[in-house]
């Protein structure tokens, strides 16, 4: 342990808090990324259950994430690549949609004036700048498309698509190419590691992302530490004096100049007092709403669709469903295919974890009218305050920055500066190497004073 000569402590080993220690450069070394679960990985992780390792939740990495993949690659995570394009279920018909915008053409779910008119729209959006789209989302975009849509163009196509890719530009909306991790094992000797894919090992899935990328940023020097939660953010004449954590029971203090927060932001308020923030910025950080989710794996029998890639689903319970051919990342319970999806509808979330699956089986049995004779399995998972709801107004409440007005403490996570990316496991990733590059910016002025 350096406790002694740590300069920066991250708060959380989600994919923003391990990307912004392995993108530390100078300050690597004298970081520490403070974890308060066992594991590492926030919402890109795996937990075990009977022996068997389950995923949180049903992950895409999408082809547009230029950040992050090359990362993984340089933290030797093989990928496997799925398919390209998403497909689109509607009153009982599956579609296909492609990975260029114009391809919204062939999109036959529409009619020809409300394709034309999507795409214009879509295209003169996706091509302009970003102050562009915040003046749609003060005005509220979704009214605005109430105006100049037709009903059939906002529900079957505004909601699940356009809203997701509204602040990306064309080149990057790739709608569903994904990968999924391969298990693999990492073994190390003397500086030496290999990394090769395994058939019967403890870990795989999403575990095999964060970990990856613990084991890179220890081996460029950070350190991580798991069961270590971060209880105060001491604030000294509105600088950044060091950190109060607690680690199996017994409470310590870190003295250090820099320290990142990635919880989630509503958070923030719990670990350092209002009275510091500007009044702006405290309002800013109350308005973030956050989403429950609930995340569904369901073991099958055999293959239930021959779709491969994600299949999105507005008018259903669960809105995005995939099936997963083996070998499949996750370590669950064999079977012929794994079928992950998730739901974020608020009103079956007290509901015990039975009567959600049932509930969602039935939902299910639209697109997939054979699921219920060939379940082996299912799990269900509630994940509380899980992602960010992209209510009208978001993005004048994201942050466009990673500083707070504290000096210090910076912000790290998908509420702060991630290149447009909101919401996703890439805009995490970009928010913590943007944080990293800040923190050394600053460092150059703060430590030589
Ligand atoms: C079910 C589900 C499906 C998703 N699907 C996709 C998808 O398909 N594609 C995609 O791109 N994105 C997806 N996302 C979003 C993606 O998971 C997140 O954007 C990303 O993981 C956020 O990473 P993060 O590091 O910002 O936050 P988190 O993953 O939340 O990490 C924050 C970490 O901080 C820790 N922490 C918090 N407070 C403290 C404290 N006081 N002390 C110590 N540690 C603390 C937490 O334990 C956690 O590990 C999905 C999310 C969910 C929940």
């Amino acid at each position: 342990m350096k406790s002694h000569r740590i300069k920066v402590a991250i708060i959380g080993a989600g994919i923003s808090g391990l990307l912004c220690a392995c993108e530390l450069e100078r300050l690597r070394p004298y970081s520490v990324v403070l974890e308060k679960e066992p594991e590492v990985g926030g919402h890109v992780r795996s937990f075990v259950e009977k022996g068997y390792t389950y995923d949180v939740g049903l992950h895409l990495f999408l082809g547009g994430y230029s950040y992050l993949i090359p990362f993984l690659k340089k933290a030797a995570v093989r990928m496997r690549y799925i398919g390209e394009g998403a497909v689109f279920y509607h009153e009982k018909k599956f579609y296909r949609l492609e990975r260029k915008i114009s391809s919204i053409l062939k999109f036959r779910l529409l009619d020809f004036t409300d394709r034309v008119k999507i795409l214009t729209t879509a295209n003169r959006i996706l091509k302009s700048d970003i102050d562009y789209f915040m003046r749609y989302d003060e005005e509220d975009f979704a009214s605005w498309c109430e105006k100049n849509l037709s009903r059939k163009v906002l529900e079957n196509f505004y909601a699940p698509v356009v809203k997701s890719v509204t602040f990306l530009s064309p080149e990057q909306v790739s709608s569903g190419l994904w990968l999924q991790a391969e298990k693999i094992r990492i073994q190390e000797r003397e500086n030496l590691a290999v990394y090769y894919p395994e058939r019967d090992v403890e870990t795989g899935g999403l575990s095999v992302v964060s970990k990856a990328l613990k084991w890179y940023c220890e081996r460029m020097g950070s350190e991580v530490w798991t069961n270590n939660e971060v209880k105060k953010i001491v604030i000294e004449d509105e600088k950044v004096k060091g950190i109060e954590y607690i680690h199996e029971g017994v409470e310590d203090f870190l003295e250090v100049p820099f320290t990142v927060f990635t919880g989630p932001i509503i958070n923030l308020l719990n670990l350092v007092s209002e009275k510091h923030f500007p009044r702006d910025f405290r309002e800013r950080i109350k308005n973030f709403k956050y989403t429950h989710v609930i995340a569904i794996q369901i073991g099958l029998d055999r293959s239930i669709t021959d779709h491969r890639v994600a299949i999105l689903m507005p008018n259903k319970l669960v809105t995005v469903a995939a099936q997963i051919l083996p070998p499949y990342g996750i370590v669950a319970p064999p079977g012929k295919s794994l079928l992950a999806g998730t739901c974020i509808t608020p009103s079956i979330l007290n509901k015990t974890d039975d009567e959600i699956m049932d509930i969602l089986i039935e939902d299910l049995k639209d697109p997939f009218p054979e699921i219920e004779d060939h379940i082996l399995w299912t799990k269900v998972l509630k994940i509380k305050n899980a992602i960010e709801a992209q209510s009208p107004g978001i993005m004048s409440l994201k942050l466009d920055t990673n500083r707070t007005p504290v000096e210090g403490l910076y912000l790290a996570g998908n509420y702060a500066n991630n290149d447009n990316w909101h919401s996703t496991i890439e805009g995490a990733a970009r928010s913590g190497h943007n944080c990293a590059k800040l923190i050394e910016q600053d460092a150059e002025v703060l430590l030589t004073r």
